[in-house]
């Protein structure tokens, strides 16, 4: 059986990317069917070692509330652990590098629905390079060995606060929510 502990002793170790000498940022991995998965641990995410606790989390964070739950009632985990840089879009071949633990993550929470945000999260688990914005809104149902979850895509919160005037489908994510 996946345990956390032994996941997160993985990833601690863990140098198959070249992000290796950077701080690692595990997860909210709170015990919950709803499963949020974003893209890489941003600057605040390094400094504080938990996922979405900048401005993009703050984002998050209400639309979670906005679907009635608290952030304690899910989880939040990012497709890559590790990142350097200010805040780029990790490479395919570094998301290809961490798959093996947020798969490993997935199968330990066996959530019955995954939201992801953004382009990094569709590919890591999609394994689809299409056109994230153009798919926001759609639902997917995945079946792989003996789990079987929903798929929801949203857009990264950080698009929602470079783009203002654009309105995410938080209708859409509270009904695939309930
Ligand atoms: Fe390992 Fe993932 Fe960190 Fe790369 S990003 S070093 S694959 S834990």
């Amino acid at each position: 059986m996946l345990e956390e502990e032994g996941i997160n002793e993985r990833i601690r170790y863990c140098n198959a990317c070249a992000l290796s000498d950077s701080r690692r940022v595990y997860g909210d991995v709170n015990r919950s069917r709803i499963l949020f998965i974003g893209e890489a641990p941003g600057q605040d995410e390094r400094r504080i070692g938990l996922p979405f606790v900048g401005d993009a989390g703050q984002v998050l964070d209400s639309w979670i509330r906005e679907c009635g739950f608290t952030r304690k009632q899910v989880a939040i985990i990012n497709a890559v652990k590790c990142m350097k840089e200010k805040n780029r879009k990790p490479a395919i071949d570094e998301i290809d590098a961490c798959n093996i633990f947020l798969w490993d993550q997935i199968y330990m929470l066996k959530p019955s629905k995954i939201v992801v945000l953004g382009a990094s999260a569709m590919y890591s688990v999609l394994r689809t390079q299409m056109p994230v914005m153009e798919n926001v809104g759609r639902i997917f149902k995945v079946v792989r060995d003996d789990l079987e979850f929903e798929l929801l895509i949203m857009p990264h919160p950080a698009y929602c606060l470079r783009n203002l005037t654009y309105k995410p489908p938080i209708d859409i994510m509270k009904r695939f929510l309930k």
